[in-house]
């Protein structure tokens, strides 16, 4: 077997190693953990999430407005730093706009996404000056009767479930039936009830799917997009302000997997905008992430609490487990578990085959489902070792079960 033919995580080059220890915010692990005062904690490093903005701003054309999609990490600290970074906030109920709003995040770049909005999270987002993206027809009669009882013209755009998938995409979420936004074929008789309740009309939401590691995908279904939202531009009732044509950009996870290439996905938006200056002349982009803004920029660190080998396989049990991070156990809508890449933080130097070993990593719960990592080859560990899981930074802590089994809730940072 060549090495090739064995896949490996991609290399996790954006934390630095100093004598021997991870460092995650300018500070090594066993000093981050010491003031942090507990494990098992978040960390997310602040240069981390400033570089991966620049990157897509140099990247993507300077008249795409980038949006952070929160529910990727609504941790307040981060949602505030994110909102001086970005140019408006994507919120999934009215607890996220809160914090957007509490982060000084600018109302009029906020907009309010999901289906089963209740009737009070609309009349909050009407109050907020927020864009709503509707998702039903029920939707256009709340926020008619609400814009009425409150004297504001409820700002609406229409979230469009298209008649396409995001191909490559880990989780499909337009396409077929869904329960997101309203079917392509209903927008006639949406567009004529909107303008009918005179909300504001402002423009169109297509968002297909997440965790796509594939720009040829990306570029295919921000073009279905496009071209889907200049058929529908024809027929609404105030011209298309903006079109969000959603972002799905994935980051590597599992072995084999690759960072995506921005290159051509940069390009394509570019071809696009062009092509927009007349299809749509009132009309900017948005693109909408969040994983890829902010889910390499965080690590979850456990403590290992036992050292256990039975019938010559070793676990190491630590206090950290999926009641923190559910999707690095592998049950957050994997089809098949595979291994978020993880590290000894406090053994990071450069080791012979002698000083590694191959180890489970477990958490307290009493479910077998509880793994951080299988079988994965690591340096030997002891009790009171660093377990460092990356990728973390995305559909952590907020994405997980903190009440199951009683124990602990983790801690999070931003550093
Ligand atoms: C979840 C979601 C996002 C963010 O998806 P990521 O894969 O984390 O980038 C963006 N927009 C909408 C409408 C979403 O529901």
């Amino acid at each position: 077997m060549t090495d090739r033919s064995v896949p490996v995580h991609a290399p996790l080059t954006q934390f630095p190693v100093h004598g021997g220890e991870l460092v995650v915010g300018g500070i090594p692990l066993t000093q981050l953990a010491a003031r942090v005062g507990q494990t098992p904690f978040y960390a997310y490093d602040r240069a981390q999430l400033r570089q991966r903005v620049a990157d897509l701003r140099a990247a993507l054309p300077a008249s795409v407005k980038l949006h952070y999609a929160m529910k990727a990490n609504p941790m307040p600290a981060v949602v505030g730093l994110m909102a001086g970074l970005v140019d408006g906030i994507d919120v999934a109920s009215a607890g996220e706009l809160k914090v957007a709003l509490d982060a000084d995040a600018d109302p009029q770049e906020i907009s309010f996404a999901g289906p089963g909005k209740r009737d009070v999270e609309l009349r909050q987002a009407v109050a907020a000056g927020v864009l709503v993206n509707l998702e039903s027809m029920r939707e256009v009669g709340l926020l008619a009767g609400i814009s009425n009882a409150l004297g504001l013209a409820a700002r609406v755009a229409v979230r469009v479930n298209p008649d396409f998938e995001l191909k490559g995409s880990g989780m499909k979420m337009g396409g077929g039936p869904k329960q997101f936004g309203v079917d392509v074929e209903q927008m006639p008789e949406l567009m004529a009830a909107i303008g009918r309740a005179g909300l504001a009309f402002e423009g169109f939401h297509l968002f297909a799917g997440s965790q796509n590691l594939r720009p040829e995908s990306i570029c295919e279904a921000q073009q279905k997009s496009y071209a889907l939202a200049v058929r529908l531009a024809e027929a609404t009732p105030l011209p298309v302000k903006f079109l969000n044509l959603g972002g799905g950009f994935g980051i590597p996870y599992f072995p084999g997997e690759q960072r995506i290439d921005l290159q051509p996905i940069g390009d394509n938006l570019a071809a696009l905008a062009e092509r927009a200056k007349t299809d749509l002349p009132q009309a900017s982009f948005v693109i909408e992430l969040g994983r890829y803004l902010v889910g390499e920029a965080g690590v979850y660190v456990a403590r290992v609490l036992d050292r256990k080998i039975s019938r010559g396989q070793v676990f190491l049990v630590t206090d950290g487990g999926l009641h923190h991070h559910l999707s690095a156990s592998g049950n957050f809508g994997q089809v098949i578990r595979k291994n978020y890449p993880v590290a000894i933080g406090n053994r990071m130097g450069a080791l012979d085959a002698s000083e590694m070993e191959s180890a489970s990593v477990v958490g307290p719960l009493c479910t077998p489902l509880d793994l951080l990592g299988d079988r994965m080859v690591l340096p030997t560990a002891q009790e009171g070792d660093l377990v460092v899981v990356f990728q973390s930074g995305a559909y952590g802590a907020s994405a997980s079960p903190q009440g199951f089994l009683g124990h602990p809730a983790c801690v999070e940072v931003l550093v």
